[in-house]
């Protein structure tokens, strides 16, 4: 008999080939029915558990699955449905669309950051009146489906109760307690239910558990717990979590639930010393995240397999299941269909199924012993011996480079204030300026246009021809809108991060490496195999000619070194911040380039600045000097007269605040309108006095939102910042949207931006 089993966390959604986006995007668009959408969705669903079934994974998790966040799914399973939502006509997915995407009449809920990751999930919210019922049983459909479709028993998967309210948003904090013993009751019918099904194991997510709590918190989840488990059940409750070590590694191991999931990958070696000083209860099981289950590298088995010889030190074979770090929704399905890739970086890496053979493996080799695995691991270790001494990995002019700046304080020669003065006099723009994030709408015709000169069937002149005629195009409508600082509008990008990754040296980039981000939107993140140097410009051609049709202000427009760090799956074997200190040089360098070329506002985004905030206080300070660090790297050497911009999307940004200061970006834009205003007050706290623009409407949604609508967020924005300082732009770039989305929508902005002058 087999004692330790193997299990994933989670499975992508997304198909090998993002069959999931065709369908759902099909049915937004009404181009196929609910019924196909859901035989297509059951297909794909099937078709991944039957595979991790072929791979021999024993546990393999049900109910993973979405139709667009597993967030959302809990809410609206436990009829968490924000007041605007509700109707008792609206058949239950349509709700639960509106809520992710907003309707004709009402606003979509706010989506933010999953954790650390750039997975988004959409913000339960409560009010007054919500009353939690159980509206579905969704973990049991889909252990009924496995089972009935595929013979398997799968292991259920439903976010816990203590992650699913610390998420959610609309009540006090004094309300927390009592709101979680409401949920408790709809949890508990849930899990009797599963018991009754025969299901074995079910695992509840608790992310939260990774994340600094206090001891009153601590409470409510011994509280919960004790009541959720059952003795009398024969279903084993694994509280899941990841991302990070517990906090309070003593009182979770205590709860009274059978197994305990830990990440023993990003846990910065706590979770295992926590083992070894305080041991791990008999009578439960771990289930070990050993496999990295958020970066693309193939394991080192032999140092895998000394980790789980530790853990087996402390907890018995039969005690433990092997499994990765998290769940596999944070890298892409396989690289088999990967042929382009040098042989060399494609036997070091590993996605979600090639992960899913090391757990496999790593599971044999403690069931049959070391040498029934001692073959792969040897062939593994060669294989990264190989890629480890790679001489494309290492560039001594790039190293030279960085530690040239060692001791030296990157900052501009001349104060915000110094600055502000000339840039006015430069630019002369009016107050309230109006202006973009970056992107334009990428069409069909564009999106064909870059596929057809990737294959090879349109040549560089032709292809090139095709952008400049949209940047051209749409250079007339921004000024026909009446936008006061304009962009080229992204067209030649695919991606704001993949773009950069194939023009500078270091990056590989994948075919179908997607992995999800929001909805039904993937990214296809690069991977950083080696020292990053910039070979030749990589923008000037587009903005330069942008500019030249306009006496409008163009913003130069670049993907920041943090986000395209965050963006990447980033090498692992020298440190983050060396990563992003070379590509803030290279950065650094481009930008002289677009000066060099008149080029007087630049924007450089870092989107992902605050997603790659540490989930544990202590980690923070050092995330945030070195951020900034390489943000200040990358502009401290642009002429006082340039306009240095920025651009975040988050809702949160209190505690970050102060380090947005310190970058000294000019102007930033942020995303918020989906935290509905939350975040100006943040701002007016900080007395944040360089030019702030506060997305005035949400790009997310397909919706057009009105003049009138606009004008009162911007009149909000305005109790508290000051109009000398205020821009107004949509939250994020506008790629994703239509023509006929985009253009009213401007036009409206720019209209509701011209009222409010009026009345100043
Ligand atoms: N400049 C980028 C764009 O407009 C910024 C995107 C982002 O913030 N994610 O698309
Ligand atoms: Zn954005």
């Amino acid at each position: 008999m087999k004692k330790t089993r193997s299990s994933t966390i989670g499975y992508p959604r997304i198909g090998e080939k993002r069959e999931w986006k065709e369908a759902l995007e099909a049915f937004w668009s009404k181009s196929i029915t609910e019924e196909d959408l859901l035989r297509k969705m059951e297909a794909l669903r099937l078709n991944d558990l039957q595979k991790q079934k072929n791979l021999g994974i024993d546990l393999i998790p049900v109910g993973d699955f979405s139709f667009y966040d597993h967030v959302l799914d809990t809410a609206v399973m436990f009829g968490l449905i924000p007041r605007r939502f509700r109707s008792d006509e609206t058949p239950l997915l349509q709700t639960y669309f509106d809520i992710a995407r907003g309707n004709k009449e009402a606003v979509a809920s706010e989506m933010t950051k999953w954790f650390n990751t750039n997975y988004h999930y959409i913000v339960p919210e409560f009010d007054q009146n919500t009353a939690p019922v159980l509206k579905e049983n969704r973990p049991l459909t889909y252990f009924l489906e496995a089972k009935n479709k595929l013979g398997i028993t799968g292991k259920p998967v439903l976010l816990g109760p203590v992650t699913l309210l610390k998420l959610s948003k609309g009540y006090k904090q004094e309300e927390f307690g009592p709101l979680l013993k409401t949920l408790v009751p709809l949890y508990q019918q849930v899990l009797k239910e599963l018991d009754e099904a025969g299901a074995e194991w079910v695992q509840l997510d608790e992310p939260v558990l990774s994340t600094d709590l206090t001891k009153t918190e601590i409470g409510h989840v011994k509280d919960v717990y004790e009541q959720l488990h059952s003795p009398a059940a024969n279903l084993k409750l694994l509280v899941q979590t990841y991302f990070e070590s517990v906090s309070d590694y003593e009182a979770i191991i205590s709860l009274p639930v059978d197994g305990i999931g830990l990440d023993f990958v990003h846990d910065d070696g706590a979770n295992l010393d926590a083992l070894k000083k305080y041991g791990f209860p008999a009578d439960k099981t771990l289930a070990a995240g050993v496999v990295n289950g958020r970066n693309v590298w193939g394991s080192d088995l032999e140092e895998k397999w000394g980790l789980l010889e530790a853990i087996r030190g402390i907890v018995s074979d039969n005690r433990l299941i092997v499994q990765p770090s998290c769940s596999l929704l944070h890298v892409p399905v396989t690289v088999k269909t990967e042929d382009h890739l040098e042989p060399e970086l494609k036997g070091a890496l590993a996605f979600a199924d090639q992960k899913i053979d090391e757990i496999t493996l790593l599971t044999k080799g403690i069931n049959e012993g070391r040498p029934s695995i001692e073959d792969e691991i040897k062939t593994r270790e060669e294989t990264l011996q190989i890629f480890r001494q790679s001489p494309s990995r290492t560039k001594p002019h790039v190293q030279n480079e960085v530690s040239e700046w060692e001791g030296k304080e990157p900052a501009r020669d001349f104060s915000f204030t110094a600055r502000q003065a000339l840039h006015q006099d430069i630019f002369k723009l009016p107050v309230l300026p109006t202006t973009t994030i970056g992107s334009l709408p990428q069409t069909t015709e564009i999106r064909q246009a870059r596929s057809r000169y990737r294959h090879g069937e349109w040549s560089t002149a032709a292809y090139d021809a095709f952008i400049q005629k949209k940047v051209a195009e749409w250079i007339e409508v921004q000024e026909w809108i009446g936008l006061d600082v304009l962009v080229h509008g992204e067209f030649e990008r695919n991606d704001m991060v993949e773009y950069f990754g194939e023009k500078l040296d270091g990056f590989a980039f994948t075919k179908y490496g997607w992995v999800q981000s929001y909805g039904s939107r993937s990214v296809k993140p690069p991977i950083i195999y080696g020292d990053v140097a910039l070979p030749e410009p990589m923008t000037t051609k587009d903005i330069t000619y942008a500019q030249s049709l306009t006496d409008k202000p163009v913003k130069g427009m670049l993907t920041g070194p943090v986000t395209i760090y965050k963006w990447s799956f980033p090498r692992e074997d020298i440190r983050a911040f060396e990563v992003t200190k070379q590509l803030a040089l290279a950065l650094q360098n481009e930008i002289s380039h677009l000066e060099k070329n008149g080029i007087g506002m630049i924007q450089v985004d870092e989107p992902a600045l605050r997603e790659g905030l540490p989930l544990k206080d202590a980690k923070k300070q050092q995330y945030l000097q070195e951020a900034i660090y390489a943000f200040k790297l990358a502009t401290c050497t642009v002429k006082k007269e340039t306009q240095v911009h920025t651009h975040m999307c988050y809702s949160e940004f209190g505690e970050i605040i102060d380090s947005i200061k310190q970058l000294d970006a000019d102007v930033i834009s942020i995303e918020t309108a989906r935290s509905h205003g939350e975040l100006i007050a943040d701002f007016e706290k900080a007395s944040y006095d360089k030019g702030i623009g506060l997305g005035v409407y949400d790009i997310h949604s397909p919706r057009v939102p009105s003049t009138e609508e606009m004008e009162t967020s911007i009149r909000r924005a305005l109790q508290v910042l000051h109009p000398q300082q205020f821009w107004v732009n949509p939250d994020c770039g506008l790629k994703t949207r239509g023509i006929d989305e985009t253009v009213p929508s401007l036009k409206n902005m720019v209209e509701a931006t011209q009222r409010v002058r009026e009345a100043l």
